[in-house]
C-alpha cells in the first residue's frame, strides 16, 4: 500500500452542499484517502429492501477528481430500528439474561442466522455498488468488534451454536466431560442440550468452559467477518481490512488478521496517558502480520467515552502520528474530520470545529502529513521479543489466585515497558513463530504454552526470560500435574508451591533490592544457579530467581526496574534515557520526545536536544549485538 493520509469522514451528517468544500479543504490539509460509510445503514436503506447511494455516489464523485482515495467500511456495526423492530431476537443477551436495547451501537449478536442474513445482504449491496470504482481502494468490514463489550454473547443461539461448536472440538460428550473435570460439583452432562454459555451463577463456572466460551465467542466474530468479507469479494479485488482496537484482547486479533489483507487500528488513549502503552500497542498491530498497518482512526485531541474527556494541545497529535509512523505504520486517518454537535459522540473533538473551521489540530495533521508523506515506511529492525498468546489473555480472567494481577498490564505491559526504556525495539512473537533471529525472548506468565512453541524454546539461541506461572495449565485451562510444564530441562528448577500475596516482597539481585508482585512461588532447584533470593520473612529460605545457561526464571510477577536490571545482566545497554523514545531501524535510529518539555540525550559522545513533541534522525546504535 502506497502511505495514505486523511480522516474519517461522515458527509450524512451535514447539508449534503457540503461535500465539494469538504473535498477543497482536505486537498489543502495533504489527504489523500478518507474512510467512509460505515455507520450509515439507515441512510443508504431507509426502508427494507429500498436502497439509495445517491449521497455517497456524490462523494467517491467529488473526491476521485480531487486525487482523494475512498475506504469503503460496511455498516454492520449499527443495525437500523427497522431492523430491530421487524427481528428483535438480533439483539445481544447479557449475562443476567437482558436483552441489549436498540439506542446505541454493536447491539446484535454475532450468531444470529437473522442477522447474518440481513448484515450479509448491505454488505454485498455495497459491494455491488463501489467493488468497481477506481476510487475506492481498500474496504473495511463493520467497526471495532467487541467494541463497548460486545465480544460475548449469552443467548439461546449462541448457545445452539456454542453446543456446535463443542461438538465439532470434543466429539463425544464423555471426552468433554473428562477434558472440563465436569464431575466436580455434580457438573457431568448426559446429552449436549445441558450445556448453556456461562450465565450468571453465584459462585464461580467452571474454567474449562469460561476458556472455551471465550474461544467459541472469538471464533464466531471471526466467523461473521469472514462472511461479510465473502459478500465483499463477490464484487472486489481490493484489500480488505477491520479496525481493530487499543489493549484489547477479547477476541484472537493473531487469528482474525489472517483473514485480514492489512491490519488497521484505531489509536485512542485508553486511560491515563502513557506513549509507551500507545507504542506497544503499534507494535503489537505491526506484530500480528508481520507488516506494516494503518492507523485507521487517529484521536485527534478530546474524546467523548471517558470519565474525563482531557484537552490535548494539538502539537500532541503531531507527535501521536510521528510515534505510528516510526512503529510501523503505513499511514494516518483522523477520527474525525469535523466535530458533531449531536448524538452521542458529540464531545469528541475533530479537525474541524462545529462551526465547520479549521482548528490548530487540521495544522498539526497537516504538518505531520507532510513530513512523512514522501518517505519510505519505516519498520523497525528484530531485536527482542515478548511471547503471547490471546488464549492466556482469556485464561487470565478466570484465574483466581490473584485476581489484583493483569497479565496484560502487570506481565505483557511491564516486560515491554523494560525493554523499550532501555531503547530496544520490541516484537510480539505468536506460538507458531520463527523465533530464531531474537537475541532476547521474555515470556511473561505464559499460563498454557502450546507445544509447537514449547518444541522451539531448546533450539533459541537467545537469551530467555520466564516469568512465575508460566506454562502452568493446559489447553482446557486446567493445572499441569508438573509446572513449569516442558521447561524443567530448560530451567532446570521445578515449582513445587505458590501463592498469591497482597503486599510486595523485597528480593535481592545483583546487590540490589527490587520488588516481586502478586504471586510467589517455592522452587526446587534441580540444575539451575540461585542468583536472587526473597528477602521478606516468610520466603527467605525461597529462591527468586534462578539462572541456567541463557535462560533465568523469576518465581515472581518482576517490577518493572527489576526486569531492567535482568535484562541489563543479559548484555543488553542502556540506550536511551528514560521519557524518550528509541526506535531502530537498518540504516538509522529515530529518536521522539512525547513530553511538552525540551530534552537532551548522550549518545557517542555528543547531545542531542530535542524540542517537545519532536524526533531526530541518527546513525543508529549497534543493532546487530
Ligand atoms: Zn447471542
Amino acid at each position: 500500500m502506497k502511505k495514505l493520509f486523511g480522516a474519517c469522514y461522515y458527509p450524512e451528517h451535514w447539508e449534503y452542499e457540503r461535500i465539494e468544500k469538504d473535498a477543497e479543504i482536505m486537498k489543502s490539509l495533504g489527504f489523500n484517502v478518507v474512510r467512509i460509510g460505515e455507520f450509515a445503514w439507515s441512510v443508504v436503506e431507509p426502508n427494507p429492501g429500498e436502497y439509495d447511494f445517491s449521497l455517497f455516489d456524490r462523494v467517491v464523485d467529488t473526491f476521485s477528481k480531487k486525487g482523494i482515495e475512498i475506504i469503503m467500511g460496511t455498516p454492520t456495526a449499527t443495525p437500523p430500528a427497522w431492523l430491530v423492530e421487524l427481528h428483535p431476537e438480533i439483539l445481544q443477551e447479557d449475562e443476567f439474561g437482558h436483552k441489549i436495547n436498540f439506542g446505541s451501537r454493536r447491539h446484535y449478536c454475532f450468531n444470529s442466522q437473522i442477522y447474518r442474513k440481513f448484515a450479509k445482504r448491505i454488505t454485498e449491496k455495497y459491494a455491488e455498488r463501489y467493488g468497481s470504482s477506481s476510487a475506492v481502494i481498500a474496504w473495511q468490514i463493520d467497526n471495532e468488534y467487541g467494541c463497548h463489550n460486545s465480544t460475548v454473547c449469552y443467548c439461546d443461539d449462541c448457545a445452539r451454536e456454542f453446543r456446535r461448536w463443542l461438538k465439532r472440538k470434543y466429539g463425544k460428550l464423555e471426552t468433554l466431560n473428562e477434558a472440563w473435570g465436569t464431575v466436580f460439583w455434580s457438573q457431568q452432562y448426559r446429552n449436549w442440550e445441558e450445556i448453556i454459555p456461562p450465565r450468571h451463577t453465584i459462585a464461580g463456572h467452571n474454567p474449562s468452559l469460561l476458556l472455551d466460551y471465550m474461544r467459541f465467542s472469538s471464533d464466531s466474530a471471526i466467523e461473521f467477518h469472514r462472511e461479510m468479507a465473502e459478500m465483499v469479494k463477490k464484487h472486489s479485488s481490493k484489500p480488505i481490512t477491520h479496525n481493530l482496537m487499543v489493549n484489547f484482547t477479547e477476541i484472537d486479533y493473531h487469528k482474525l488478521s489472517k483473514e485480514l489483507d492489512f491490519v488497521s487500528w484505531d489509536n485512542y488513549i485508553p486511560g491515563n496517558y502513557d506513549y509507551q502503552l500507545q507504542g506497544m500497542n503499534h507494535d503489537l498491530m505491526r506484530s500480528l502480520k508481520k507488516s506494516p498497518f494503518l492507523v485507521m482512526e487517529q484521536q485527534p485531541g478530546r474524546v467523548n467515552w471517558k470519565g474525563v474527556n482531557e484537552h490535548h494541545q494539538p502539537e500532541q497529535l503531531k507527535y501521536w502520528i510521528a510515534q505510528s509512523m516510526a512503529h510501523g505504520a503505513f499511514g494516518s486517518l483522523i477520527f474525525r474530520y469535523r466535530q458533531l454537535p449531536y448524538g452521542a459522540e458529540q464531545y469528541h473533538s475533530g479537525l474541524l470545529n462545529y462551526n465547520g473551521e479549521l482548528t490548530p489540530r487540521a495544522s498539526a495533521a497537516k504538518e505531520a502529513f507532510e513530513t512523512f508523506k514522501e518517505k519510505e515506511v519505516l519498520f523497525p529492525v528484530k531485536e527482542t521479543a515478548i511471547y503471547i498468546d490471546y488464549e492466556n489473555f482469556w485464561i487470565d480472567t478466570t484465574s483466581g489466585l490473584n485476581n489484583n494481577y493483569t497479565l496484560f498490564s502487570d506481565g505483557v505491559f511491564a516486560s515491554y515497558k523494560a525493554l523499550r526504556e532501555l531503547g530496544y525495539n520490541v516484537d510480539f512473537v505468536f506460538p507458531e513463530d520463527d523465533i530464531s533471529e531474537y537475541k532476547l525472548l521474555v515470556i511473561p506468565s505464559a499460563y498454557y504454552i502450546r507445544e509447537e512453541f514449547l518444541e522451539k524454546l531448546p533450539k533459541f539461541k537467545g537469551k530467555l526470560i520466564i516469568t512465575s506461572m508460566t506454562s502452568s495449565k493446559d489447553k482446557y485451562n486446567n493445572i499441569r500435574l508438573s509446572v513449569p510444564y516442558g521447561l524443567e530441562e530448560i530451567l532446570g528448577i521445578e515449582v513445587v508451591d505458590f501463592g498469591g500475596t497482597e503486599m510486595e516482597l523485597d528480593l535481592a539481585f545483583n546487590g540490589k533490592r527490587f520488588k516481586g508482585r502478586f504471586v510467589v512461588e517455592n522452587l526446587k532447584i534441580v540444575d539451575a544457579e540461585i542468583v536472587g533470593e526473597f528477602l521478606s520473612s516468610g520466603f527467605k529460605e525461597f529462591p527468586a530467581i534462578t539462572q541456567k545457561g541463557n535462560a533465568i526464571y523469576v518465581a515472581t510477577i518482576p517490577e518493572k526496574n527489576l526486569l531492567k536490571e535482568l535484562l541489563i545482566s543479559f548484555g543488553l545497554e542502556e540506550r536511551a534515557k528514560d521519557d524518550l523514545e528509541l526506535i531502530n531501524f537498518k540504516e538509522f535510529s529515530m529518536l521522539l520526545n512525547p513530553s511538552s518539555e525540551k530534552r537532551e540525550i548522550e549518545h557517542d559522545g555528543k547531545h542531542i536536544y530535542l524540542e517537545a513533541y519532536c524526533w531526530k534522525t541518527f546513525n543508529p546504535f549497534q543493532v546487530g549485538q
